[in-house]
């Protein structure tokens, strides 16, 4: 399968469309961003960390946790064969542990435990900085149906345990993540965008040492090799 035009450029990725209408090509770049785009720079062999790291995590997603998901093919290190779905207009975030926005906005201090885990929606709107929204807002809006929300709902907290224990296992604390889901012509809902270390908390189970893009966001360093020890513990 060969790339054809360029259908979009994000700020992590490029996707291509292919002889196929219901199949793209994902290019990962090194290319990262924070808040909202206002700090900019690149981080060396991301691309590739985060393309083999999401395709591995969907396929076993797929296969052992019977999430249906939009990968088809991982073409090289940094190009992923995908269905092509219109992607949801919503940011769903699952969290284990505070920190980020949710210790900032409500208060609890980053790395308390939460007493179950908790999911969020907030609108993909650039311009107005991604705000949270509730269920009504979704129907409201016409974002997704009643219907999506549950299987959107369903899968992302079936992706959290099962990713939560299988990063346990690799001595990571899941803590949070983001998912981005896509819908075929039929309306059905796939997992889609990217799971990793861009997307994803992780903290060493040993240490709490922060092992994600938040090292970029915060500027503690040791930004690749975080990437690279993430590599190293999904792939062994
Ligand atoms: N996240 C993301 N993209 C976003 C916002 C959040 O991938 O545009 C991820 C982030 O990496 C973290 C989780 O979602 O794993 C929760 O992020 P939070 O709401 O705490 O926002 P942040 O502190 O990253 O601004």
């Amino acid at each position: 399968m060969e790339k054809r035009e360029q259908i979009y450029e994000g700020k992590a990725k490029k996707v291509f469309a292919t002889d196929d209408p219901s199949l793209c090509i994902v290019s990962y770049k090194d290319d990262a961003t924070a808040f909202n785009g206002l700090k900019k720079g690149t981080i060396s062999g991301k691309g590739v960390v985060n393309n083999r790291m999401s395709n591995r995590l969907m396929q076993l997603l797929s296969q052992d946790a019977g999430i249906p998901t939009h990968f088809v093919k991982e073409l090289s290190d940094r190009d992923t064969l995908v269905k092509r779905v219109r992607i949801v207009p919503l940011e769903v975030i699952v969290r284990n542990v505070a920190a980020g926005s949710f210790s900032k906005r409500f208060g609890v201090p980053e790395g308390t435990d939460l007493l179950c885990p908790t999911i969020e929606f907030c609108y993909k709107n650039d311009e107005l900085g991604d705000p949270m929204v509730n269920e009504y807002h979704i129907y409201a809006c016409g974002w997704a149906t009643r219907e999506q929300v549950r299987s959107i709902t369903d899968y992302a907290f079936r992706v959290n345990s099962y990713l939560s224990d299988f990063f346990l296992a690799r001595g990571i604390i899941l803590v949070d993540f983001k998912l981005e889901f896509g819908t075929l012509d039929d309306g059905t809902i796939v997992l889609a965008d990217e799971i990793s270390p861009d997307t994803c908390r992780f903290w060493d189970s040993a240490t709490r040492e922060k092992l994600d893009k938040d090292r970029f966001r915060r500027d503690l360093g040791g930004v690749e090799e975080a990437y690279g020890e993430m590599m190293k513990r999904v792939f062994g």
